[in-house]
């Protein structure tokens, strides 16, 4: 059954929509970082990120992009005079350019990514325009199925969100609450214990081990019944990964009424052996949902896209508290563009990996250590307190990821274009000088 279809079973009322703004999640947020590029390399990513940028946003031929297709979904389908109004001839979309913050900072603390949509996923939306006066239900629908498609799937078994914090949120309210405590790593992505206490959940947070894992089997026994285990896996902020042997030995042991949430937001950008998605493992797991977003390899942070994979029953809860139509309909069409295009995660991935080398590279000259990275953010060992230095770097115009209590020495920076972190350790080694 479509989206739609499920959407109307559950809720019978014709039209009664509900425009309900999801909560936004404040942000935060890699890759494995052995140093190692040149100086003169490092000056020449430099080139390269600059030429990325530039090419962001400008009009590209699709055709060469679409190519480059994942083989199990199949072709994005714009607005066609059947569905609605001709798209209006439009200028080009703006270039991104290089990416700044508020009043022209290199922003470095979000985790996003710099190099912006897919060139095809701006044809996509430039082409949605025309279709901004429906709800954008069917759009939806051809998202998830080709989400399931993508992941073998039933499209029931997918959630759309308006970026995955909606279902972050959706599962705090629907897992947890009085008596269904929360369990989650210190430190994490906070999002899910911060609903499921609003929601009057207990929240329980355990220390990651020392080599930055989450301590799953620790978790697993630190609360009588709870409602949801949280696991974010590459881990945000730490950027570290929790090995897959580690889950699936949880996966196997969790009672079935207590939910499994792997986080994998930053997916993408992992390369290690020893790391999988969970998404194949949710066939035999009722009590896993998987949750991914387009705000991060896709580069669609701003358009607000995510989604959760689970089997029916568990996407059933969510889908009871989720808002109707909560993903609008340029990211949707955005969404789907970009699944198509694998050249553009293999280039961002790519440029992540030569950026954040470079960036360990540096910081082996510099003698700061920092933990292995698996994501598109790295965390950097400043062996004094982190508040001072984000002060300072943000006199210097670079914002940088804030503090976390759990690791008050530990400065967490964005992986952003080669110009981007050069400006960052510019600026870094003058904040720092001096100090520790
Ligand atoms: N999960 C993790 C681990 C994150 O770091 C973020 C954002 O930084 C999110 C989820 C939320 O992302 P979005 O709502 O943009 O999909």
């Amino acid at each position: 059954m479509s989206q739609t279809g499920q959407v109307a079973r559950l809720f019978p009322i014709d039209g009664g929509r509900a425009g309900d703004e999801p909560t936004r999640a404040s942000r935060e947020g890699g890759e494995p970082g052995r140093g190692g590029l040149s100086r003169r390399r490092f000056a020449q990513l430099f080139g390269a990120g600059v030429a990325a940028v530039s090419g962001v946003g400008s009009v590209r031929a699709a055709s060469a992009l679409q190519a480059a297709t994942a083989p199990a979904v199949s072709p994005a389908s714009p607005a066609s005079p059947a569905t609605g109004p001709r798209p209006v001839a439009l200028r080009a979309v703006p270039a991104a350019g290089v990416p700044r913050g508020a009043r022209g900072a290199v922003r470095l603390s979000s985790n996003e990514n710099p190099y912006g949509p897919s060139p095809a996923a701006f044809d996509a939306m430039r082409e949605a325009f025309g279709l901004a006066w429906r709800y954008p239900d069917e759009h939806a629908e051809a998202l998830a199925q080709d989400l399931a498609r993508l992941h073998g799937v039933d499209p029931e078994q997918v959630l759309l969100g308006a970026g995955s914090s909606e279902i972050l949120n959706l599962a705090a309210v629907a897992f947890t609450g009085p008596g269904r405590p929360a369990v989650a790593a210190e430190p994490t992505f906070e999002s899910v214990p911060r609903h499921a206490q609003r929601h009057g959940a207990e929240t329980v947070a355990v220390p990651l081990t020392a080599d930055f894992r989450h301590d799953l089997p620790r978790m697993l026994g630190a609360a009588a019944d709870p409602g949801l285990i949280y696991v974010c896996n590459p881990n945000n902020p730490t950027a570290t990964i929790t090995p897959k042997q580690d889950v699936r030995a949880l996966l196997g042991k969790v009672p079935e009424r207590t939910m499994v949430l792997v986080d994998e937001a930053y997916f993408h950008f992992v390369e290690q052996a020893d790391y999988e998605s969970v998404v194949p493992l949710v066939a035999a797991h009722p009590n896993l949902v998987v949750t991914r977003t387009f705000s991060k390899i896709y580069g669609m942070a701003g358009l607000r896209c995510g989604y959760a994979v689970a089997q029916r029953a568990a996407i059933a809860r969510l889908r009871e508290h989720a808002a109707y139509d909560s993903v609008n309909v340029l990211a949707l069409a955005a969404a789907r563009a970009s699944l198509h295009d694998a050249e553009q995660v293999e280039r961002s991935r790519r440029l992540n990996r030569e950026v954040r080398a470079a960036l360990c590279a540096e910081l082996d000259r510099l003698g700061f250590g920092y933990l292995p990275s698996a994501a598109n953010f790295m965390m950097i060992d400043l062996r004094q307190p982190v508040a001072p230095v984000i002060q300072a770097l943000r006199q210097r115009n670079v914002e940088v990821g804030r503090e976390f209590p759990a690791l008050p020495r530990h400065l967490r920076v964005t992986i952003g274009t080669a110009e981007q972190i050069q400006a960052f350790v510019a600026a870094f080694g003058q904040a720092v000088a001096g100090r520790g």
